[in-house]
């Protein structure tokens, strides 16, 4: 895994943990080259609308986004910003693959 550094290295000692459950097979060379590499953690936690959209606007020019929203789906992530997605969108998303399951099976 390539060296990561600010945002990057809190989200992979945050959820080290996880990825060790997971086998550690869960592809994260992403979280080094996400724009938010560099830019300071809070700014992804927001407390109010105006802070997520701030954040989602740094994300909507990142090109990992789609790894890093992936991540967050597959990791049950709560909290903040990620791949320039609000808690509650995640929270939508996952409802909807919940009922696209059910419906398939
Ligand atoms: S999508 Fe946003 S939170 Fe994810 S790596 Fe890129 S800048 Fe960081």
């Amino acid at each position: 895994m390539a060296a990561a550094s600010g945002w990057a290295h809190l989200i992979l000692s945050t959820y080290r943990c996880i990825l060790e459950i997971d086998g550690g097979n869960m592809e994260t060379d992403w979280m080094s080259v996400g724009r938010c590499k560099e830019l300071s953690p809070t700014i992804f936690f927001p407390s109010d609308g105006v802070g997520v959209q701030a954040a989602q606007r740094i994300c909507a020019e990142c090109h990992v986004s789609e790894a890093c929203l992936q991540y967050a789906l597959e990791e049950r992530v709560d909290h903040g910003v990620w791949g320039g997605t609000s808690e509650r969108e995640r929270r939508r998303m996952l409802r909807r693959r919940r009922v696209g399951h059910t419906v398939s099976v």
